[in-house]
């Protein structure tokens, strides 16, 4: 093992070959870690997996002084430190989790220059004793990972990251690097300000990971879609499944288990130990399938992780992309897997219009799941829509994801659309009342319950005038109704409301496109078999 002098001496490239023992840079890496190690600073977007760590790593090594990583991954500081101790690196963390023993030592290593890099949680910099400790050693550069926390729109928000603004007003000499995975030209944009990287430089990659499959399938019976997936394509796999709520993450992992498969559970409402447990099983353990809410999974560096399959419908598709990057690390075939449903876009909708927040905040995230929507609802390549959305135009259609390898047809649905929005219409103008979905969808129907005959509904105009779609169908009318803001849902019951672009479709004034539910148990019409 070379001694620290040594490695300073020496290039980026032999520290890369002897210390991590990898042969090549990969993408832009030698370009961050040269810009950094000559004192500039930086602002990476790298895909996950993309090897962001060694932007930041390397330059600690080379530079004189000790690196200063802001991390909010508490609980992977440990694992971070051991992996570089292993290959010889001397690293420590300061963290709310460990002893006042342990915390010393590091601060006394810290101090004498005995540390290549120290991690710290972001609430640390706010302490006075942190940044005094700070004062009294010798700081290389800093480094603030998974740097979107700073983005208030965004989902993975952190206070404590708008104070690290500071970082440059006490330490203007001292490099900063801010890394992340999240890769809008609006967030980008805001870790810049926020953080005042105003001379950095930008590294953008490519956010395409060719090796992920992308595909979105209608919702049926999430649970048995999803253990067909595992027993047909992954038996044996790792993988991770994202539910929206810790009950149906409890229920999820349980159906799993009880049908023979490995699976663990993960979310916020269980016991730390039993949640660092199961991380850990998921890490060390080969072909366990961790059941999760998003609370799960940054930082985890599992290159294993053959699938992601989403049980619910994530708010963004920064979020989407996120949670489904954390498949294939390793570069081999994965499969991103999500099941949709018209209860997603209800239930989303309505947790917009419930959810605390200034108007300006409600727009914002309207806008975000109408952009998650309209990659589900999508007749193209999935993949080129996923990178438009981050800025990568003219990327050709990838021939692997789900729309590419069996295209979606699409028909007119006006017609169809104009039934729906009339029978919502003269609930509401007519007999001043407001119902869900499902009921609306049996007006069309013209079917004979208990609902329809207690409301007279079957003296409505409208009842039985959508015989020709069948429910699942319809439920695809109004899905795609309201994922282009043809139609809302309103009040806790997630009854059906007109917006202001209905009445074009109304008058004729506007014409709707619709894909096709690829499955259609049902149906009269002729259509190409699948
Ligand atoms: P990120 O933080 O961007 O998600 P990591 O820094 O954890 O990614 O790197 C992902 C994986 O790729 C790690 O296992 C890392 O050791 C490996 N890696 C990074 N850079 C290289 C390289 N130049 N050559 C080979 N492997 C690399
Ligand atoms: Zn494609």
């Amino acid at each position: 093992m070379a001694s620290p002098t040594d490695l300073r001496t020496e290039g980026a490239l032999p520290v890369l070959r002897r210390v991590f023992g990898y042969d090549a840079f990969r993408g832009f890496q030698q370009d961050v870690i040269d810009h950094v190690v000559d004192g500039g600073d930086a602002l990476v977007l790298m895909p996950t997996g993309g090897g962001k760590s060694l932007c930041y790593q390397i330059p600690a090594l080379v530079r004189d002084g000790v690196a200063v990583v802001v991390s909010p991954l508490i609980a992977l500081m440990q694992d971070q430190v051991d992996a570089l101790t292993a290959v010889g690196v001397r690293a420590g963390f300061l963290n709310s989790t460990q002893s006042l023993d342990a915390r010393r030592r590091v601060e006394a290593a810290f101090v004498a220059g005995e540390l290549d890099l120290l991690y710290l949680a972001p609430e640390a910099l706010g302490v006075r004793s942190t940044l005094a400790l700070l004062d009294r050693g010798r700081i290389s550069l800093f480094a603030i990972d998974e740097a979107h926390c700073v983005s208030q729109w965004g989902h993975d928000f952190r206070p404590d990251y708008l104070a690290l603004s500071m970082l440059h007003e006490r330490w203007p000499q001292v490099p900063r690097i801010a890394l992340t995975a999240t890769a809008t030209s609006a967030t980008r944009t805001e870790i810049a300000s926020r953080l005042k990287l105003d001379d950095a430089r930008h590294f953008v990659a490519s956010f395409d990971r060719p090796n992920i499959q992308y595909r979105i399938v209608p919702k049926r019976e999430p649970r048995k879609q999803l253990l067909a997936l595992l027993r047909d394509e992954h038996p044996g796999d790792a993988g991770i499944v994202y539910c929206l709520s810790r009950a149906s993450v409890d229920k999820t992992a349980e159906f799993l288990v009880a049908n023979g498969i490995a699976a663990l559970p993960y979310h916020a409402g269980l016991d730390a130990t039993t949640r660092a447990a199961n991380q850990q099983r998921f890490l060390r353990e080969d072909g366990l399938v961790m059941v999760a809410t998003i609370a799960f999974g940054m930082g985890i560096d599992k290159p294993d992780v053959r699938f992601v399959a989403h049980l619910d419908l994530p708010k963004s598709v920064e979020g989407y992309y996120q949670e489904t990057g954390r498949a294939g690390r390793d570069g081999l075939p994965s499969t991103a897997w999500l099941a949709y449903g018209l209860q997603d876009v209800v239930q989303q909708r309505k947790m917009i219009e419930t959810s605390d927040g200034d108007l300006a905040h409600r727009r914002n995230l309207a806008a975000h799941l109408d952009a998650m929507l309209a990659l589900c609802e999508t007749v193209r390549c999935r993949r080129v829509q996923l990178l438009e959305y981050f800025g990568e135009t003219s990327t050709p259609a990838c021939g692997n994801c789900d729309t590419c390898l069996n295209p979606p047809e699409s028909w007119d649905g006006t017609v169809a659309a104009q039934k729906l929005l009339s029978t919502v219409f003269r609930l509401d103008r007519e007999r001043n009342q407001r119902f869900g979905a499902g009921h609306c969808i049996d007006i069309l129907l013209g079917k004979h319950n208990d609902k329809i005959s207690q409301h007279g509904h079957d003296s409505l105009t409208v009842f039985g005038i959508g015989s020709e779609l069948s429910e699942a169908e319809w439920r695809g009318v109004v899905r795609q109704l309201l994922a282009e803001g043809l139609l809302a849902v309103e009040g806790d019951y997630g009854t059906l409301a007109l917006t202001d672009t209905s009445a074009d479709v109304l008058g004729r004034r506007r014409t709707v496109t619709m894909r096709r539910e690829p499955e259609r148990p049902t149906s009269s019409r002729s259509s190409k078999p699948r």
